[in-house]
């Protein structure tokens, strides 16, 4: 037995004694050891075998697979990560991090041009969303508790509690959500309507605001916004998208978000720095974009329409825990084998192991929910 072998059988034991659960000699085949309930059965190697419904495997992937397993260079090898429905499933990777474009799943076809043969989308897309999904259920960020859909006065009436979102939107831009957050409790403290920021002296309203970026011009900006608001809109927002973009300081990202907030209508994807950045990280885009407004035209080309709400929240907050700006935690990350960015460089041994804990863990959470 290959010295991989030797260690994956001892790892296989140590979680089998740990669990109780994993019997499987390979840490790979955990799935079709586990006879747990929150498995899906079609997921494990069994059923597979046994389902005769699976889909054929596209002429490409078989090419692709042939030359990843007969390149000179690679060693293709089987991971565990998290599936479309949350679950473990073998994926195939090659030790050379460097060739990652190759990785694709093992019984999931190559994303790319999967439900449409002529729309472009990027490989891996649903297996990496659904990582992030889990990553965000099992930590908190501040946009969860901060964000700007946490601004709002509860007590106040409809049209305020609008304006009030809309508020937090304009401070929120290049600010943290914790700034934007305190920011916003002293200005909820003082009256947070359109009429009482018009009313206050602009010194005191800058006052109110420091430390948020820029506090001078948002200044400005509100009190500008404010008494459009008055004059025009019955001192309530706008409900159209392309209107919120005629205030003051309102740009296309702030407006579809404050649609989606504030009215509860997706217009478009909110792509801020955090999205921006992880999307073109993930080659989520047919070319690289340089800004948020190019990423947003792309990126709902091909996401699907019921998606654009969820994946800003997603994403920002897992641009604030994990896939920071500098330095990202792509050693944690569940996508740091699949990510085209990943800086994650890791030996067999310290996969396997990773991996093995990660099964643990998931085990774990299942026996103990
Ligand atoms: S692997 Fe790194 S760069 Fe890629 S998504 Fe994860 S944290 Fe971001």
């Amino acid at each position: 037995m290959s010295a991989k072998g030797v260690t994956t059988k001892a790892l296989a034991k140590k979680l089998s004694e740990k669990s109780r659960v994993v019997q499987a000699v390979k840490v790979q085949d955990i799935e079709d050891a586990v006879k747990s309930p929150y498995f899906s059965p079609v997921q494990t190697r069994q059923q597979r075998k046994n389902t005769k419904s699976q889909p054929k495997r596209s002429e490409a992937l078989v090419k692709s697979e042939k030359s990843t397993s007969t390149s000179a260079n690679s060693k293709p090898i089987k991971v565990n990560a998290l599936t479309n429905n949350n679950e473990l499933q073998s994926v195939n990777i090659k030790e050379d991090v460097n060739e990652r474009k190759d990785i694709h799943l093992d019984s999931n076809e190559a994303n790319t041009k999967t439900e449409s043969q002529d729309k472009w989308e990027p490989q891996n897309w649903r297996l990496i969303l659904e990582n992030i999904r889990a990553m965000r259920a099992d930590a908190a960020a501040p946009v969860d508790t901060m964000g700007c859909h946490k601004c709002s006065d509860n007590e106040a009436d409809e049209k305020t509690q609008r304006f009030q979102k809309l508020v937090a939107l304009m401070l929120s831009s290049q600010t943290k959500d914790e700034i934007t957050y305190e920011a916003m409790q002293r200005l909820k403290s003082s009256g947070l309507t359109p009429q009482a920021i018009i009313e206050i002296e602009t010194g005191k309203l800058e006052e109110l605001l420091k430390p948020v970026s820029f506090y001078k011009n948002k200044a400005k900006y509100l009190q500008l916004a404010s008494r459009m608001l008055v004059e025009k809109y019955d001192s309530d927002i706008p409900g159209t998208s392309k209107e919120l973009q005629t205030l003051p300081g309102v740009g296309p990202k702030m407006a579809h978000i404050c649609m989606a907030t504030a009215w509860n209508q997706v217009t478009g994807i909110g792509v801020d720095v955090h999205v921006h950045r992880i999307v073109n990280r993930l080659r989520w885009l047919p070319k690289p974009t340089k800004e948020p407004e190019q990423t947003r035209v792309e990126l709902e080309s091909w996401l699907p329409r019921d998606m654009w709400q969820d994946v800003n929240h997603l994403l920002v907050g897992f641009g604030q825990t994990v896939c920071k700006a500098v330095r990202p935690h792509c050693s944690e990350c569940l996508n740091r084998e699949i990510c085209p960015a990943s800086t994650y460089k890791s030996t067999t041994k310290t996969k396997i192991k990773s991996e093995s804990a990660n099964i643990a863990a998931k085990i774990s959470k299942l026996e103990n929910p």
